[in-house]
């Protein structure tokens, strides 16, 4: 078995890779070239010979005699010209087409005076047979014309053919060699020419194994066949020379086949050895260039081409646009479906965008984020083709395509800064619904550079006292007498004015640099509750704003201790606000701080009670002391008979399992009215005050407008 596979290698059946064949096939080529032009060169000056040496002739006499040398000389030039045009990778070469067909022409004449000098005395076969060289040649120049004609310029199958003119060629050479060599052996001379032209197939080109020892077997044994009456010849007339020269002729065999078999090993090692060296280079290739989960470009490569792209001349750079694709919700549809699926629908989905944008830098830049770089016209008909395939998605989530876009304003933009601007154009449109597509504008950019001015300045801000709290009261929805306030962070800026929180608590969220402000308003708080105490003022409690993250980016139950401990203040004068969303994602280190802020004695009101993404679960897994209920169930409060069943359904629910409520945004008596007789305690809205400073809040204490409640529950 083993032996079997051996000897399948070593005769060259084992199949060889498209690469290894392509190897080969070339190196035969190359080498035809030089064989070939040996062959027109040394054939030339025999040709030139024989006509010196036979002077006075017509030139048609001259094809009479030895056309050995045209013929060989003919194939030689054919060969040597496809070689070359291969080589110089020609598409359309007229040079060859006037070759072969000379060639045909010459070959045509010769035939013709063969069969007008032999034809009388020779049967049909005989002629043949005599002609096979002629014919041979015919056959080469024929397949080189159509090859011209036709199949080259396909570039189809080139290597085949390539193989089979060499062959053709290596025949019309053997030929060559054994006829001129039974011509020598009559005159009594060596078999030298025999000799070369096998020595010369055998070790230039390059044969399977078993190729070479069909072709050199049948070739030793015909000229032997030729040969051995000649042998026999000279031993009769009392010569010995049969015996020595036939071992001699056939070691020559032997080892012209071994020299063969190991030069085709020799190139394939080395086809073998340059395949795989092609294929490390490809892999490397590919990882610096792929995103690995969905085989689309990295951004390292489309940074690359995004450059390229840009500068070249041909390049209308102020006709493209950098886009960036974000999926809309995909968080859901991985909570839903795991992320497996999410990778398979990533995947998809970057086919798609690749498909839609041939030919222009695409990449994946990280989560459900793409990148492209296309031209400004049609830009809105591709978006909406990969927008509808991302709406078409098969399960019940809804998904949406959002995209941001950046027009360069120059060549030499930095393609990183590019995508960036598209991103944050896209962050622009985040979450509102029918808002699809944005374009990086004057607008968008100033906001851009405000966003970085806010995260850029936060700490001289809240250094510098720009940070400013303001209060909100809160009252008994039976007496409307304060029972509390509500602490709202202001920013007022030197350079842009009053900035509200809407504009720079997102942004602080963004960038992680929410704690800062948020343990600036604690201090404050805390101070101003102080120094109220100190003046013997009679104060309600304060309620503060967590953010979700200030729990992951500093301990914020520590820190708020730290300032009720400097400031001496009751810790039932506290309120942690906490709003629905922050616990819907955080898990162990929120809950951990809740039980915490719960053990020291603080009261956690659940803030924005409905708005977003609700679950009730929250209710069942943390306990709260207070609900505070979206303003956003107060819109629309006159004409929407609705929003009643629903604040009275959340006061009941609040209350059975054990909850004090307030609603948020009251601003008309009426819904004040309804919900005291709902049952819910607190309320809070324009109706009863909007935040203001604490100096204004000291004067309507003091002119009456406010009545501080002495009941804290
Ligand atoms: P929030 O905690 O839900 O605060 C209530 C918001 O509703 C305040 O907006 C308040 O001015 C507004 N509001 C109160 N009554 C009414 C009303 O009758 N009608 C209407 N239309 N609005 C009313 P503000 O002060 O702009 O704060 C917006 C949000 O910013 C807050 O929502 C809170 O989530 C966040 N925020 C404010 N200050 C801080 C802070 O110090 N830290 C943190 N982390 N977030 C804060
Ligand atoms: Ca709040
Ligand atoms: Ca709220």
């Amino acid at each position: 078995m083993n032996f079997f596979r051996w000897a399948v290698k070593e005769l060259g059946f084992s199949k060889s890779s498209r690469y290894q064949k392509q190897y080969i096939n070339e190196t035969n080529i190359r080498t035809g070239i030089y064989m070939s032009f040996m062959v027109v060169v040394l054939e030339l000056w025999m040709i030139l010979r024989y006509i010196h040496q036979r002077p006075g002739r017509t030139p048609l006499e001259y094809f009479d005699g030895e056309t050995n040398y045209l013929i060989l000389f003919s194939a030689g030039l054919i060969l040597l010209t496809f070689a070359w045009r291969y080589g110089a990778g020609k598409k359309n070469f007229t040079a060859g087409k006037i070759i072969s067909a000379a060639v045909i022409a010459l070959d045509a004449v010769m035939i013709a005076r063969y069969v007008i000098l032999h034809g009388a005395e020779m049967t049909t076969g005989q002629l043949f047979f005599g002609m096979k060289y002629h014919l041979l040649l015919i056959a080469l120049a024929f397949s080189y014309l159509i090859y011209e004609l036709i199949i080259g310029k396909k570039e189809f199958r080139t290597d085949i053919y390539g193989q089979m003119l060499n062959i053709i060629f290596a025949v019309i050479c053997l030929g060559f060699g054994i006829e001129t060599s039974l011509y020598d052996i009559s005159r009594e001379r060596q078999i030298l020419c025999f000799i070369t032209m096998v020595s010369f197939v055998a070790c230039m080109l390059i044969w399977k194994p078993y190729v070479s020892l069909i072709l050199l077997g049948a070739t030793f044994l015909y000229f032997y066949y030729l040969w051995l009456p000649h042998l026999e010849a000279i031993d009769a007339a009392g010569g010995k020379v049969k015996d020595g020269d036939s071992i001699n002729f056939f070691i020559l065999w032997i080892v012209l086949a071994m020299i063969s078999i190991s030069i085709y090993h020799q190139r394939r090692l080395e086809s073998e050895k340059d395949e795989g060296l092609i294929n490390a280079n490809k892999t490397l290739n590919r990882v610096i260039q792929e995103d690995d989960l969905t085989g689309i470009h990295n951004m390292f490569y489309f940074n690359q081409e995004a450059v390229e792209v840009l500068n070249d001349p041909s390049v209308d750079f102020s006709r493209k646009i950098f886009l960036f694709l974000n999926i809309e919700n995909f968080k859901t549809y991985n909570d839903q479906f795991g992320y497996q699926a999410g990778n398979e629908y990533l995947q998809k989905l970057a086919e798609v965008i690749r498909d839609t944008f041939t030919g222009d830098p695409v990449a994946r830049q990280a989560d459900d984020h793409f990148a492209v770089l296309t031209d400004v016209s049609g830009v809105e008909e591709k978006t909406e083709r990969v927008r509808d395939v991302v709406r078409s998605n098969d399960s019940e989530i809804y998904l949406e395509l959002k995209v941001g876009g950046f027009r360069p304003p120059s060549r030499d933009v930095d393609p990183r800064m590019a995508v960036d601007s598209a991103r944050y154009a896209c962050s622009r449109i985040k979450n509102k619904y029918n808002l699809n597509y944005k374009e990086y504008d004057e607008e968008v950019d100033s906001r851009f550079h405000k966003n970085q001015y806010i995260v850029n300045h936060v700490d001289s801000a809240v250094k510098n006292g720009h940070i400013k709290v303001f209060y909100q009261p809160v009252v008994w929805s039976d007496t409307r007498e304060m029972c509390g306030l509500e602490a709202l962070a202001r920013w007022d800026d030197p350079k842009y004015g009053f900035l509200s929180p809407g504009v720079f608590i997102p942004v602080l969220e963004e960038y992680r640099q929410i704690h800062k402000l948020d343990a600036c308003i604690f201090e404050q708080v805390c101070r101003d509750m102080r120094e109220a105490m100190d003046k013997g003022k009679k104060v309600v409690p304060v309620s503060l704003n967590f953010s979700r993250l200030d729990f992951e980016l500093m301990d914020a139950v520590s820190v708020l201790e730290g300032y009720v401990e400097k400031y001496r203040i009751p810790k039932d004068y506290l309120h942690v606000e906490v709003t629905e969303s922050a616990l819907n994602e955080n898990t162990g280190l929120l809950e951990k701080s809740m039980d915490r802020f719960h053990a020291d004695g603080y009261s956690i009101w659940l803030d924005d009670f409905g708005s977003g993404y609700s679950s009730l679960n929250v209710l069942k897994d943390f306990s709260f002391d207070v609900l505070k209920i979206d303003m956003k169930f107060l819109t629309n409060f006159e004409k929407n008979g609705k929003s009643r069943i629903i604040l009275d359904t959340i006061i009941s629910l609040a209350d059975g399992i054990g909850m004090k409520s307030l609603t948020e945004g009251v601003e008309t008596e009426e819904a004040a009215e309804f919900l005291r007789k709902e049952g819910c305690g607190r309320l809070q809205g324009y109706l009863f005050g909007k935040p203001m400073p604490l100096e204004e809040l000291s004067e309507k204490i003091a002119d009456g407008t406010y009545t501080v409640s002495s009941k804290l529950e």
